[in-house]
């Protein structure tokens, strides 16, 4: 019989390799699993947020950030009319002003190797199909490498599987309709005017949905765009999207001179955490698997270290109370809803409320106009502010009140 591990980790992305190298810190014996063999690489925008820098940091990550990142310091939005808002990421008791654009084939090997250094083991190449109860103290999780079945015991499982579905709708952890976005990116290298923003597009996209360059070291840079499920004009798909993206003029000027390297690689995010499922008997779902990822702007980073982390200290207070019910487990679930459950739901309705033709070119307007306001949707994008406060009488009062062009279309943040 196969040996018995504290905990199994499946997926084994930033959320998953973060919850394994907190709980191997911590002295538990976990595996970690991923039908990807590392270092793999994961279609995304690569920018990593003050918040998920500052937990990775707890790891030891952020030296590597420094060497194999490009830091971010400020962010220039184009609205779907063209107007410019511009100004520095805003300062935060607790957070860096800046953030890391890394691609993905480093960064979630980075955390991978760190969970190992801890002391977790790993098995790539390994597609989990299901996981069953065994008696009532473990789980067996079984799947496949190649064509040979293989099966592993823990006491605890986290899943941490992404927007995969297959094994979650298996395990009976999707519930309701799952809200999707799409989205696409591709390298390109030769980039002229790079300079130490993140550019996000409105212009030359559906809406809801945006599009993004984002600067990496030598030169380069990634860009994607991507839509949600619910757009105005329904677009074929995210690469099409892409593509349709990068012939706008205001982008081929950004990229000019500037070569693609490699594809156009797409996938779909889910962002209905506020409706997902985050824990069943003995298993914790951690990440986007629990569809932690942003209603607003697609981030999920974050969300996978954030989770990932509080999952870690659910699982020791586990142990250490030798308590696996459901009661011990559903202390996950609660911080997590206090984090996120308010933010999610609002944030959604945020999107649906200004992310349209009608209402965000006069967003960006008033946040031009009243330094206030563009303050208050800097941090609410940033995670750092309720989402309440950009859905308050006088914040819609003020955007109604620029539905026409002022003379200024650029003025700063602060
Ligand atoms: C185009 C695009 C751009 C994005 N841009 C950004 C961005 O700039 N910043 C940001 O913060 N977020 C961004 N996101 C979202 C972000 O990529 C994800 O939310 C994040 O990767 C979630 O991390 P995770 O660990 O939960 O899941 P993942 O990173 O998806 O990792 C899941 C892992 O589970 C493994 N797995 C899945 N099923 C199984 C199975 N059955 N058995 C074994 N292994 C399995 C997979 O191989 C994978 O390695 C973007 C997403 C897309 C699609």
């Amino acid at each position: 019989m196969s040996h018995l591990h504290d905990v199994v980790i499946v997926g084994a992305g930033p959320g998953g390799s973060t919850t394994a190298a907190f709980l191997a810190r911590a002295g538990l014996d976990v595996m970690l699993l991923d039908k990807a063999d590392f270092p793999r690489d994961k279609s995304c925008g690569d920018l990593i947020s003050p918040i998920a820098v500052q937990i990775l940091s707890k790891l030891g990550l952020e030296p590597s950030f420094q060497k194999f990142g490009f830091r971010v310091e400020g962010a220039t939005l184009t609205s779907p009319k063209g107007e410019l808002l511009r100004g520095p990421l805003p300062s935060h008791p607790s957070f860096h002003p800046y953030a890391y654009v890394i691609k993905r084939v480093i960064l979630d090997d980075l955390i991978r190797q760190a969970a190992l250094r801890f002391g977790a083991h790993f098995e790539g190449r390994v597609r989990i199909r299901t996981v069953q109860p065994q008696h009532e103290q473990e789980l067996r999780v079984i799947g496949e490498r190649g064509s040979e079945r293989i099966e592993y015991r823990g006491r605890l499982v986290i899943l941490a599987v992404g927007a995969n579905l297959p094994l979650l709708q298996s395990l009976g952890l999707t519930s309701g309709p799952v809200d999707f976005a799409y989205a696409a990116r591709a390298y390109f290298e030769g980039v002229q005017e790079i300079d130490h923003h993140i550019h996000l597009h409105f212009n030359g996209v559906p809406l809801p949905g945006g599009g993004w360059i984002f600067p990496l070291p030598n030169g380069m840079a990634n860009v994607g765009a991507g839509f949600y499920q619910r757009s105005e004009r329904k677009p074929s798909t995210a690469a099409n999207t892409l593509t349709r993206f990068l012939a706008n003029p205001s982008i081929q000027a950004k990229l000019n001179g500037a070569r693609q390297v490699g594809p156009i690689n797409s996938y779909i995010l889910r962002t209905n955490f506020h409706r997902s499922s985050t824990l069943g008997p003995r298993m914790l779902v951690v990440g986007e698997a629990a569809g932690l990822v942003n209603p607003l702007t697609g981030e999920g980073i974050h969300y996978a270290v954030e989770s990932g982390e509080l999952a870690s200290d659910c699982v020791r207070a586990c142990f250490e109370e030798g308590d696996f019910s459901s009661t011990a487990l559903m202390r996950y679930d609660k911080i997590l809803r206090s984090r996120f459950q308010r933010m999610f739901t609002l944030s959604t309705l945020m999107r649906r409320f200004y992310m349209n033709s009608f209402l965000l070119d006069p967003m960006v307007r008033a946040c031009n106009r009243w330094p206030e306001i563009s303050e208050r949707v800097v941090n609410i994008l940033m995670a750092y502010q309720d989402p309440a406060d950009a859905l308050r009488p006088d914040v819609i009062l003020k955007t109604l009140r620029c539905l026409r062009p002022s003379r200024s279309n650029l003025l700063r943040f602060q």
